[in-house]
């Protein structure tokens, strides 16, 4: 039946097996000079008081370094210069405030108010913007860069850490979440790079503002962004690297996760043979964020790569399912926590291609879509190295088992999330098939990748068993000219009817929920920049507000086009790592 559509199509969704081979006490620090801080509650540290209303000051809330500062070393150099760091976590590094005025470009209420518990208003105040833009701290804050090294494109790249980044506190909130607040684009600190302005330029902080909130809402764990603030600050890059510099202009996103420690969080230790700061810091992440391990166990670290391992399958496989390529899945941009982090090059396909690489400055196509869940394996098999020293014999051999286990792991959650995305219950051992059929005639009619899913969600069985393809059912119309086309509706429409307890209306509705309509596509987020670097933030503010529903249809999106082809302007648009 399925002819010219062999093992090379199989490669998209299995893994192949011949892959895996590869697969203290700190300083006191003073204030630094110059820079303000604003009035916190002293009499809460650390935390907001458990209000079931969102304050409405900030003067009344509170953000705090103080756990992550007194369990793990901070760098005794208080002095803030680019230099190689060893023996500690953190470095004490204040933002750099913007010489010119600021603007507050998007706020997102929700971390606002179901996060942080500040009540929308706040967000109007001058204090607000002086805390997002990095021109004061909360007193009770001291502010943290934090020192991580990793593998870049396969290569130890040795010290990297936060460069451009200050954590500026914890919040504990009122369900008794923690989070970590950290400012991208916020000056220098000792780890910036050489010649680095410690800077982040518009383009690139509108899409990160605008895609960690999409993917939050797309049900994929990710970082978190309360706001964007742009300055008019002349930050210079040259964004092709071809030796055209032009002014851009500095912006901060303030930014959130339970943790920013990454696998290069480890790697740093384990390579300077730290190994009880690296046992201090595992234990550390252990007791806060995975509750579920006890910290005295003898097998915690390899429980924790359990955890790290099944978290990183399950993470790929959901950038997979709504063809989320991230771009540089370098160790330093995989977390520890498994979530989505360090937004750059990123990109959301358009047509089906596991060849589809985001940023143009990936010359080896590395990171290509395709090649994210191999890309997972090397990373973890990163962290094993840095664990292993950590371990006996025993463990060892457990713990490479656990990585052995990975691309089942990955495989397993995938075909789950796709079974979902064709709305197909129970289990048939043919689902393989059908699934990737249906990706080879996408990848040889180059069909869209969400709009194809989102189609199928809507579209009646009956319409397509009489091949009756509605006119505005664009990608489906592109995947129907494939001469097997025919052949796969009736595998599908058969496979539908074994369903259990299922009815066509509700098999819709099961797939308009997990198939989104409108996701960030490259020419949505630079439409918005461009019309953001003229002043113009109103497409910014709609694709926020937009993405923050992408499952269902709204009027205001459908006359934008964002369900609708690329346009012709936009085809061949690049993005690379500058930014
Ligand atoms: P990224 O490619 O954004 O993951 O960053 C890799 C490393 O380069 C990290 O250590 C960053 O902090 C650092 N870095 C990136 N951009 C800058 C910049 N403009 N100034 C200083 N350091 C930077
Ligand atoms: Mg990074």
């Amino acid at each position: 039946m399925l002819r010219g559509a062999g093992p090379a199509l199989l490669a998209v969704l299995l893994l192949s097996r011949t892959t895996q081979a590869f697969l203290e006490e700190m300083p006191a620090h003073g204030s630094r000079p110059g820079l303000k801080r604003l009035p916190s509650n002293e009499s809460s540290p650390g935390y907001c008081e458990r209000k079931t209303k969102p304050a409405t000051s900030l003067g009344s809330w509170s953000l705090s370094t103080e756990t992550l500062i007194g369990m793990l070393p901070v760098d005794p150099v208080p002095e803030n210069y680019i230099r190689i760091v060893k023996n500690c976590i953190f470095s004490v590094a204040y933002p750099t405030p913007f010489k010119s005025r600021t603007l507050l470009v998007a706020v997102s209420k929700n971390v606002l108010e179901d996060i942080l518990d500040l009540d929308l208003s706040v967000s109007k105040t001058d204090y607000f913007i002086q805390l997002v833009s990095g021109e004061k701290i909360l007193s009770g804050s001291i502010p943290l860069a934090h020192r991580y090294g990793g593998h870049q494109f396969g290569i130890w790249a040795d010290q990297l850490g936060d460069g451009r980044a200050h954590l500026i506190g914890k919040y504990t909130n009122r369900h008794g979440e923690k989070w970590e607040l950290q400012l991208k684009g916020s000056g220098k600190t000792p780890y910036s790079r050489r010649n680095g302005d410690g800077r982040a330029v518009l383009r690139s902080s509108v899409r990160e503002f605008l895609a960690s909130e999409a993917m939050h809402y797309l049900g994929i764990p990710t970082s978190r962004a309360l706001s964007l603030v742009v300055s008019d600050d002349d930050v210079w890059r040259d964004s092709f690297y071809n030796g055209n510099i032009q002014k851009e202009r500095g912006a901060v996103v303030l930014r959130i996760a339970k943790s920013w420690f990454r696998i290069g969080s480890l790697e740093i230790l384990a390579h300077y043979g730290e190994l009880d700061l690296l046992r201090k810091l595992l234990n550390f992440v252990i007791q806060e964020h995975f509750p579920a391990i006890n910290v005295k166990d003898p097998n915690r670290y390899l429980d924790f790569f359990s955890d790290v391992v099944s978290g990183t399958a399950h993470l790929i496989a959901s950038w997979m399912s709504v063809g989320f390529a991230h771009g540089v899945c370098n160790t330093d941009n995989f977390s520890l926590l498994s979530i989505t982090i360090d937004y750059g090059p990123f990109g959301f396909m358009e047509s089906y291609d596991p060849n589809f690489v985001p940023n143009t400055s990936d010359d080896e196509r590395r990171y290509k879509i395709g090649n994210q869940a191999n890309v997972g394996m090397f990373n973890l098999n990163k962290l094993l190295q840095v664990l292993n020293p950590l371990l006996d014999p025993n463990q060892k051999q457990l713990a490479a088992q656990i990585l052995g286990g990975y691309p089942t792991l990955y495989y397993r959650r995938f075909k789950e999330l796709f079974k979902a995305k064709l709305g197909l219950l129970g289990e048939k051992e043919s689902d393989d098939y059908l699934i990737a059929f249906l990706l080879h005639l996408m990848e040889d009619t180059k069909s869209d990748f969400t709009m194809t899913f989102r189609e199928l969600s809507e579209i009646t069985q009956a319409q397509l068993k009489d091949f009756n393809i509605p006119q505005e059912f664009w990608a489906l119309e592109t995947l129907s000219r494939q001469e097997l086309f025919s052949d796969w509706v009736t595998l599908y429409l058969l496979r539908l009817k074994s369903n259990m307890n299922d009815s066509d209306s509700r098999r819709r509705k099961r797939m308009t929920s997990v198939n989104p309509r409108y996701v960030l596509k490259n020419w949505m987020a630079e439409s918005a920049v461009r019309k953001a670097e003229m002043n113009d933030f109103s497409e910014v503010r709609l694709l926020q507000q937009v993405l923050q529903n992408p499952f269902q249809k709204q009027s205001v999106a459908e006359r934008a086009g964002y369900s609708s082809p690329t346009p012709l302007w936009a085809k061949d648009l690049k993005v690379s790592c500058s930014s």
